[in-house]
């Protein structure tokens, strides 16, 4: 029986005990701020898998000053992140180090996801109840299924198959379960900035087990329109702050279209989908007979992989000065631009680095081909990893991310099985190590 033979066996047998974890993980409604109890629910699952478990707590203090950190305004009451070790034989002893090193064997990994969801919208939209974790023909519903409670479970499988196999590994295993993902990422911040390091990670995120070593990055921004009130009824004599809107919202109309048009696409699935520019929300005028004096609009502003925050934000302010240039109104009142809250730079891992082919070889013994390789649009912890802490990390993970965020939240059981399937030949092969006769 080959290793693969063997793994894939014992994932079938944990086939209902994963998808129990899995239902149980997807009830607790772990809104952010709200994680505590799933948190301590996983931390016991670690420790009874023999890892050696942390509760991390993200601390103001430690953060404030980094200058990847976003405050995303939730309170920093509780914020627990967990982390199980699984320490590999090599950590313990120097000369196994020093040996296996050199095979490139016994390196370290990390298997990261995040606890927190978004919440549910509007609970009579959603087909299954949201905290329910309800299952119907092989797929698992509710808030969290796929972003990305699905591969949380996947990596504590992975190990748990593994242990029950007797593998020793070389190199140490950590499963960092994060908060604060969707707001800014404040959860794996505090692992970085509490020195927990590895040779590469994996992030579980909904990737369709597609292989995604890059992220572009997105900047949240205000722009606030002065124009002239009048009464509707004399509008020529005054200024609409929502017309001379108008023609911004049409010149970054433009400059969404030019920036990707101008960028060289190699891995991104939508060539014009790859940083996009999208106005949020806007709101102008106080009274629907008073020509509107202003204009706030709010939006993210999508950043290239490769372009630097600087840089993005230099396009959005030279194409409003564009715009003001040649309108005699905004010339003299030229349209404020502020950048507010999450400003998330982009995130990448070299094709060239080992961790992605180790993944790809380990999906490929699994799935019979090698994964597609690609980049996402949406920002991830990725680039805390990668950008700060200065080591590889691949996002690899079950369900579709098209499902994420909306009340159709799911993911297929089969891919949950065939990700903790990969993750666990992962681990022998990046990690090195034995099967241990019993
Ligand atoms: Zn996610």
């Amino acid at each position: 029986m080959t290793v693969s033979q063997n793994i894939s066996d014992e994932i079938d047998r944990l086939r209902i005990p994963l998808t129990e974890f899995l239902q149980r993980l997807v009830q607790f409604p772990s809104l952010p701020g709200e994680e505590q109890a799933a948190q301590h629910f996983l931390a016991e699952k670690l420790r009874a898998l023999g890892c050696k478990v942390e509760i991390l707590k993200s601390e103001f203090a430690d953060v404030e000053h980094h200058p990847a950190f976003s405050d995303d305004g939730v309170s920093f009451d509780e914020r627990l992140n967990v982390v199980g070790t699984w320490t590999g034989s090599a950590a313990s002893s120097a000369i196994a180090q020093v040996e296996t090193q050199t095979e490139g064997k016994g390196r370290s990994l990390i298997l990261n996801g995040h606890m927190d969801v978004v919440p549910i919208g509007n609970p009579s939209l959603w087909k299954f109840p949201p905290w329910s974790g309800t299952v119907q023909d092989g797929k698992l519903h509710g808030r969290g299924a796929c972003d990305m409670k699905a591969g949380l479970a996947a990596a504590i499988f992975a190990v748990e198959a593994l242990r029950n196999l007797h593998f020793k590994p070389l190199g140490t295993v950590l499963i960092e379960s994060v908060i604060g993902e969707e707001s800014g990422g404040v959860g794996t911040l505090t692992t970085l900035v509490g020195g927990i390091h590895a040779d590469a990670a994996i992030i579980m995120e909904p990737t369709r087990l597609r292989s995604c070593p890059v992220h572009a990055g997105s900047l949240s921004f205000r722009i606030k329109i002065t124009g002239r009130a009048i009464h509707a009824s004399m509008k020529r004599f005054g200024v609409s702050a929502v017309e001379k809107f108008q023609q911004i919202f049409e010149a970054i109309q433009i400059l969404d279209r030019d920036r990707h048009l101008h960028y060289e696409n190699r891995i991104f699935e939508f060539d014009d989908n790859i940083a996009p520019i999208s106005i949020g929300t806007v709101a102008a005028g106080d009274w629907l007979s008073t020509v509107p004096e202003t204009l706030v609009a709010e939006g993210r502003f999508g950043v290239f992989p490769g372009e630097s925050i600087p840089n993005a934000r230099a396009a959005l302010a030279g194409c409003l000065a564009q715009v003001s240039a040649v309108d005699s109104w905004l010339q003299t009142h030229p349209p404020s631009l502020e950048w507010i809250e999450g400003q998330f730079e982009p995130g990448q891992t070299s094709f060239a680095e080992p961790i992605v082919s180790a993944l790809g070889n380990a999906h490929a013994q699994v799935m019979g081909d090698q994964p597609k390789i690609q980049g996402v649009p949406y920002g991830s912890d990725l680039r805390l990893f990668t950008e700060h802490g200065k080591f590889p990390a691949v996002l690899y993970g079950p369900g579709d991310v098209a499902f994420a965020h909306t009340v159709e939240e799911h993911v297929e059981l089969a891919e949950v099985f065939a990700c903790a399937r990969v993750l666990a030949l992962l681990i022998t092969d990046w990690c090195g190590g034995q099967f241990a006769p019993h």
